[in-house]
């Protein structure tokens, strides 16, 4: 353990888990990669903190390398659904506190919820969501499935919105979306007040349902 960093831990190194591991990496976090398969491990030994071969199915091989003190473990394991269940099982048994677990379907995702994952993933879909969001609004940053009805959203600012106040684009009432923050260069501007006046380039974030967010980002942006 290094001080009171943020520690993750990504297990199984597929194209999903290799690109978690990848860009923590280059983000600067302290990431250990696991992987059953001796090649991978090696590549991403240069791509992560440290790099570890385990079956991470087995609770004492987990027990041994220390995990449970981990803040955040990924499991990425993908097509063998028996060896990513029992690996989160294992894994919310010895009490790691955010498991996340990318899900292969369905039924997977069922067993899932019941064992305790802390949040399940799945890539394809939500990144098909993400893409159908900046389809329809180029100027959709970001898009975060909340429940199946509700959505948070970030959005750049274009001229359009500039200079006006909050309650003069009235998106409350119109949009019934709240701005919870506004990103404005390197200020977070948390719950913004009704007569902040928005600037070009501000980057609003928005919570709402997601068919008035894109009511909202068709007529508005
Ligand atoms: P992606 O779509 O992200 O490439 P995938 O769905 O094809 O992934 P797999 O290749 O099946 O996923 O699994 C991802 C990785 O998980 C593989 O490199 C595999 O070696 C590893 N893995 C599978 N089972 C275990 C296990 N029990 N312990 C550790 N690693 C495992």
């Amino acid at each position: 353990m290094m001080g009171s960093k943020v520690q993750y831990a990504v297990i199984g190194l597929g194209r999903f888990g290799g690109a978690v591991t990848r860009e923590l990496f280059n983000m600067g976090r302290e990431v250990l990669a696991i992987d059953a398969n001796e090649d991978l491990v090696r590549e991403y030994s240069s791509y992560s903190t440290h790099a570890m071969i385990a079956n991470t199915t087995d609770e004492a091989t987990i027990k041994a390398l220390g995990i449970k003190n981990f803040n955040y473990v990924i499991v990425a394991i993908g097509d063998d659904i028996q060896a990513s269940i029992l690996t989160t099982l294992i894994l919310k048994e010895i009490g790691v506190e955010n498991v996340w677990v990318k899900a292969q379907n369905e039924y997977h995702h069922k067993v899932l919820e019941k064992i305790g994952a802390d949040r399940i993933i799945h890539p394809e879909k939500d990144m098909g969501t993400r893409i159908a969001q900046h389809l329809v609004s180029q100027h959709v940053i970001d898009y975060i499935s909340l429940t199946e009805e509700h959505s948070m959203m970030e959005i750049k600012a274009t001229d359009k919105l500039a200079g006006k106040t909050l309650v003069e684009v009235n998106i409350r009432q119109r949009y019934s979306c709240t701005v919870v923050a506004i990103w404005r260069n390197d200020e977070l501007i948390m719950t913004p007040l009704p007569g902040e006046v928005i600037q070009e380039g501000d980057i609003l974030m928005m919570i709402g349902k997601k068919s008035d967010l894109t009511q909202f980002s068709e007529k508005e942006l």
